[in-house]
């Protein structure tokens, strides 16, 4: 058993920024990252509402330079150590990940979200042959090529945006007749003209035989088909929060966001949830930044009571 004061859950901005507070305050404190830190973050080319950077800063640069602050003050940070269980001893929450077991009297859960699938014939077969959940990982490969991207919010008009600088075209397709994301991205999105906007139309199939050729299309309004090609989908359909290790310890919403107080706290004394995971109205970075400072300073008071 490796003993610390704080265990970190996720290493996006919610863990990194805890991750600093709780270093800072001189609490024994380890990070545990299933891959790098990045979050959702690190997927985007340009941040720009993140206060701080006029002329907006690269999702990588950001996450660099979160990581490079928090180890600055001493926060421990293991990569690639994918958490599989989260229980109780005696008040003492037990980690376990990649056949270790960690021990601490406080646990921040910051483990964000991941992506929707559409489960649509094509989409398993396909994937990484054309179909993709990240158009600034693998837009690149789509030079001068006409793609397709699903979804109606913030990520897939950001997506829309970005592929229009390296495809040829891109077809947006949402399925209703009104786009969720935010009003200046729709704006920039529409006034494109490498964007198309396909209205009221979903996806059915995604074809090829090696790699992605063409999607089928339905037109809700009118139930017509079309069969359209494309070389790559950029799927992006939502999120869903990464909870399965919890297996239902601390309470959550009916989609599985963790239910907390206005301070990050939830209903297991001493395990703490900010970020994409928890129910919130606004899921951004500056929200998550604001969530890992409250959570560990949730941690830093209860483990002062712990001690008295
Ligand atoms: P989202 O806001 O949940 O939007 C998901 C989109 O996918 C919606 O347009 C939804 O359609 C559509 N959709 C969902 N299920 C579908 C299905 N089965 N078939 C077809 N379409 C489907 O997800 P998101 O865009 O990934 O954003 C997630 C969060 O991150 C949001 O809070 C967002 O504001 C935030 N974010 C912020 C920024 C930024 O500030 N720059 C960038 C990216 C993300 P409907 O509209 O019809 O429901």
């Amino acid at each position: 058993m490796e003993d610390y004061e704080v265990i970190i859950i996720g290493g996006g901005p919610a863990g990194l920024t805890a991750g600093l507070y709780t270093a800072r305050a001189h609490l024994h404190t380890v990070l545990l990252e299933a891959k790098i830190p990045s979050g959702q973050m690190a997927m985007a080319e340009t941040i720009e509402n993140y206060p701080g950077f006029p002329d907006g800063i690269p999702g990588v640069e950001l996450v660099d330079r979160f990581t490079k602050q928090a180890m600055r003050f001493g926060l421990q940070i293991l990569q690639y150590t994918n958490v599989e269980g989260v229980e109780l001893r005696d008040g003492r929450k037990i980690v376990t990940a990649r056949e270790r077991k960690f021990s601490a009297a406080a646990l921040i859960v910051a483990s964000g979200v991941r992506w929707n699938k559409l489960g649509v014939p094509g989409e398993v077969q396909l994937a990484n042959r054309g179909v993709s959940y990240c158009a600034t990982c693998d837009g690149a490969f789509f030079e001068d090529l006409d793609v397709a991207v699903i979804g109606g919010g913030d990520t897939a008009v950001e997506d829309a945006l970005y592929l229009a600088k390296i495809a040829r075209k891109v077809f947006l397709i949402h399925r209703r007749d009104q786009l969720r994301a935010q009003k200046i991205l729709q704006n920039r999105a529409l006034k494109n003209h490498k964007i198309e906007t396909l209205w009221s139309t979903v996806l059915r199939e995604i074809r090829g035989e090696d790699l992605v050729e063409s999607v089928v299309l339905e037109n809700l309004k009118d139930s017509s088909t079309q069969e359209l090609g494309v070389s790559g989908v950029f799927i992006a359909v939502g999120q869903r929060p990464n909870v399965n290790y919890l297996r239902g310890l601390v309470d959550m919403d009916k989609a599985g966001y963790i239910v907390t107080d206005e301070n990050c706290a939830t209903s297991v004394p001493g395990i703490f949830a900010p970020g994409d995971v928890r129910k919130k109205a606004l899921r951004q970075i500056s929200t998550a930044v604001g969530d890992g400072a409250l959570a560990a300073f949730g941690a830093e008071r209860y483990i002062e009571m712990q001690n008295c």
